[in-house]
């Protein structure tokens, strides 16, 4: 789609441009506007908003040979935290490893070498995930994405929705793209059917939507928020189900955010249980703190490895 017309609020009229560039003007009645980071809508109504609260980058690429964890564990995730952020080994099909960093803007906008070493550099910060580098292959140029956290100023006009990466991205980290992605389409699919068929409930179908956004998105962006801190890392690292409050956090990464039922109160635990820790980081913590703890026997080097 290379544009589109908004103006009549019953109808949407799109420019479409096929695969052999030949184009043609389409009709229809409501536009779902899922262009992803490229944001079709946001951008014509210039109404994307970049988030103040945080401000991250990323450096990443696609690598073979590069080792996988063993057993039921090889599809895997690992997380690797070091001094400016943090690192992604995401195993993909075949040979093929999703290798990227995550790092403040200070550090990332203070390199001095092409991006591939930046890349290669920011590795070797944290020991683990070198060592795991030591016999890769890069097959992808590194690609960098600075400053990606951003929400649309509004969700939906009369024709219009719009859903996943369109509408609001905050961070790689937990896969919260996605699952802001998946759920903010079977939303707005609820949304569009009633605008077509029971024009009545349309409006509370796009209040549902709304606040499920709303809920999702604040209660996501404060564990992102804190996640490379040394206050998280350490209840990351060495978790207890006190009260059902770990099943509860991994639940709400696992994309339970948008109900908020049965884990509103852990969740308020846990955060009453972030501020002890952080008042006793304060106070001097614990006496050392590594980026990666050792192992306990039997279970994952990493805190999201499981
Ligand atoms: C650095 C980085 C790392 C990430 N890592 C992860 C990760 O490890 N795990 C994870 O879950 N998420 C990750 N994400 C986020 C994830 O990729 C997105 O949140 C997710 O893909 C959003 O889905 P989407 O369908 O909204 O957009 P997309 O997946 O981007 O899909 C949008 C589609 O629309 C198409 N399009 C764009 N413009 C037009 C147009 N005008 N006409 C027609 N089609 C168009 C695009 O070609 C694309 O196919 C990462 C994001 C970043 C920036």
């Amino acid at each position: 789609m290379r544009r589109a017309e908004l103006d009549d609020p019953s109808k949407v009229r799109i420019e479409a441009q096929h695969a052999d560039g030949s184009r043609r003007w389409l009709e229809c009645k409501q536009l779902v506007d899922a262009s992803g980071r490229d944001g079709l809508l946001a951008r014509k109504f210039e109404m994307r908003v970049r988030n103040r609260h945080h401000q991250s980058a990323a450096a990443y690429s696609h690598y073979t040979g590069v080792p996988r964890r063993e057993g039921e564990r090889e599809g895997n995730i690992s997380i690797y935290w070091f001094d400016h952020g943090w690192l992604w080994f995401i195993p993909l099909a075949g040979d093929l490893m999703s290798v990227g960093a995550v790092c403040r803007t200070d550090y990332f906008r203070a390199r001095n070498v092409s991006i591939e070493q930046f890349l290669d550099d920011t590795i070797s910060r944290a020991p683990e995930a070198a060592e795991r580098m030591r016999t890769a292959t890069r097959v992808e140029p590194v690609r960098a994405a600075s400053n990606y956290s951003y929400q649309a100023r509004r969700l939906s006009g009369p024709n219009y929705l719009l859903i996943g990466d369109a509408y609001v991205f905050v961070d790689p980290v937990f896969s919260s793209g996605v699952h802001f992605a998946l759920q903010s389409a079977v939303l707005a699919a609820d949304v569009i059917a009633a605008r077509l068929r029971s024009p009545a409930t349309a409006r509370a179908k796009l209040g549902k939507m709304k606040r499920q956004m709303k809920r999702g998105l604040a209660t996501m962006s404060w564990l992102i928020y804190r996640f490379p801190n040394p206050v998280m890392r350490h209840l990351f690292l060495a978790p207890r189900d006190l009260w059902g409050v770990e099943r509860t956090i991994v639940s709400i990464l696992s994309g339970d955010v948008f109900e908020g039922r049965g884990v509103a109160w852990r969740y308020r635990l846990f955060k009453l249980i972030y501020a002890g820790h952080k008042l006793w980081f304060k106070l001097g913590g614990p006496t050392t703190l590594t980026s990666q703890p050792a192992e306990p026997t039997g279970t994952p080097r990493t805190a999201l490895g499981a």
